[in-house]
C-alpha cells in the first residue's frame, strides 16, 4: 500500500480506471478514489472502457466518467493511472495502451490478480476493493462527507452481497459501520440497486428459469441467454447480472451458473459458489478470473450453445473430483 501511496503523492494529474462490465464495488472504487484525490488538490480523470449500468446512474458522479475514446478526447495528460478492482489488463478494455507509457498502480482484492503494475496492492483478504480505496484515502488525509462515505459503502455492500457472503467477516462490518457513522446512508444503496427492478427483467428471469438444467444431484445449476431473448424481452446484459445469485439461493446449489450472449458471438459466463468449490481457479482455466466465490469469463467466437457444451462437462469433472477451497 505504501508504494501506491507515494506514487499518488508524487502524481498531480491521475486517471483513475476501473474493469469493463462493471460491478457495484468497481464503480464505488473508482469514484470513491476520484473523488478523494479531488478533493486534496489533484486533478483527475474516472475511466471505465464500457458502458456503466443504468442501475448505477441514479448516482451523480457517474457521469464523468468516460470511455477510453472520450478520455483521448479530453486531451488529458495523466502523470499516474491507478486502476482498482482489476486482475488483468485485458479487463481495462483499451485503457491498456497506456501501460508502459506511463506509471501504473494497482489496488485488488482479486485472488488470481497478475500483478501487471508497476505499483501493486493486491490483498484478497478483503471482501471489496472498496475497503482497500477507504485505506489509501485515509493515508492520503481525506475528509469523507455524507457523499463519499455513501458511495464508498457501495462498494462494500455490493461485494459482499450486502453483508451476507462468506467474505463479510468483521472488518467488513467494522468499515461499513464506519461509512455510516462518517454520513453513509446504507439505505440509499440497498433501495437503488435491490428495489428498483423493471418489469421486463422478471419477463428475462421467467424465460431463465424455464430453461434452467440441474445437474450433480442439485449441487450444479445453470441457464443461459440468448440474443433473442433479450430482445424479445427488451433487455439487455444489464438487466440480468443479479440472476446467477438467484440460481445459487435454490437449497442443496453449490455451483451456479449464467451464460449470457451479451453479444452476438461473444458469451459472458457468470459464476457463484456456496461453500466448497474454488470458482477462481477454474475461471482462470476457462480464460477468466475472480474470487474463489464469485467468478467469471468472457468467451468470443462462440454462441451460448457451444460454450456450455465446453464448460459443463469440464465443470462436472472437477466438482466431481471435489475440489474444495
Ligand atoms: P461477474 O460474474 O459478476 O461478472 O464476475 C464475478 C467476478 O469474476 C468479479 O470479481 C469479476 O471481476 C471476475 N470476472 C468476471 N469476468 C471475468 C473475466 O472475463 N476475466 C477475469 N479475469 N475476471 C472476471
Ligand atoms: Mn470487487
Amino acid at each position: 500500500m505504501k508504494e501506491v501511496v507515494e506514487a499518488i503523492k508524487k502524481a498531480n494529474k491521475v486517471l483513475v480506471v476501473g474493469h469493463i462490465m462493471p460491478d457495484g464495488d468497481d464503480i464505488s472504487s473508482v469514484l470513491s478514489l476520484s473523488k478523494g484525490l479531488r478533493s486534496i488538490g489533484k486533478e483527475v480523470i474516472s475511466g471505465i472502457d464500457w458502458k456503466i449500468p443504468w442501475i448505477f446512474e441514479e448516482l451523480e458522479e457517474v457521469k464523468d466518467i468516460v470511455d477510453y475514446q472520450k478520455f483521448l478526447d479530453s486531451g488529458f495528460d495523466p502523470k499516474l493511472m491507478v486502476v482498482v478492482d482489476v486482475s488483468s489488463p485485458d479487463r481495462i478494455g483499451d485503457f491498456q495502451n497506456l501501460i508502459g507509457k506511463i506509471p501504473v498502480a494497482v489496488i485488488d482484492h482479486h485472488a488470481t490478480n497478475d500483478e501487471f503494475a508497476n505499483f501493486n496492492w493486491v490483498d484478497k483478504s478483503f471482501g471489496a476493493c472498496a475497503q482497500m480505496v477507504m485505506r489509501v484515502n485515509k493515508e492520503l488525509g481525506v475528509k469523507y462527507d455524507e457523499n463519499l462515505a455513501t458511495i464508498n459503502l457501495m462498494g462494500i455492500l455490493t461485494d459482499t452481497g450486502f453483508l451476507r457472503f462468506p467474505n463479510a467477516d468483521a472488518r467488513v462490518y467494522e468499515d461499513a459501520t464506519e461509512l455510516v457513522k462518517l454520513g453513509g446512508k446504507p439505505h440509499k444503496i440497498s433501495s437503488m440497486i435491490l428495489e428498483n427492478k423493471r418489469i421486463e427483467q422478471f419477463h428475462l428471469f421467467a424465460d431463465v428459469l424455464e430453461k434452467m438444467k440441474i445437474e450433480l444431484d442439485g449441487k450444479l445449476v445453470y441457464s443461459y441467454i440468448t440474443q433473442e431473448m433479450y430482445k424479445k424481452h427488451g433487455c439487455t446484459d444489464e438487466d440480468s447480472s443479479g440472476f446467477v445469485h438467484e440460481l445459487r439461493s435454490i437449497r442443496g446449489v453449490e455451483v451456479a451458473i449464467m451464460f449470457m450472449e451479451i453479444r452476438p458471438k461473444l458469451v459472458h459466463v457468470s459464476m457463484r459458489s456456496k461453500e466448497w468449490f474454488d470458482l477462481s481457479q477454474f475461471a482462470k482455466s476457462i480464460g477468466g478470473g475472480g474470487h474463489p466465490r464469485a467468478a467469471g469469463a468472457s468467451i468470443e467466437g462462440k454462441d451460448v450453445f457451444e460454450v456450455m457444451d465446453y464448460v459443463i462437462p469440464k465443470l462436472k469433472e472437477e466438482m466431481s473430483r471435489g475440489e474444495k477451497s
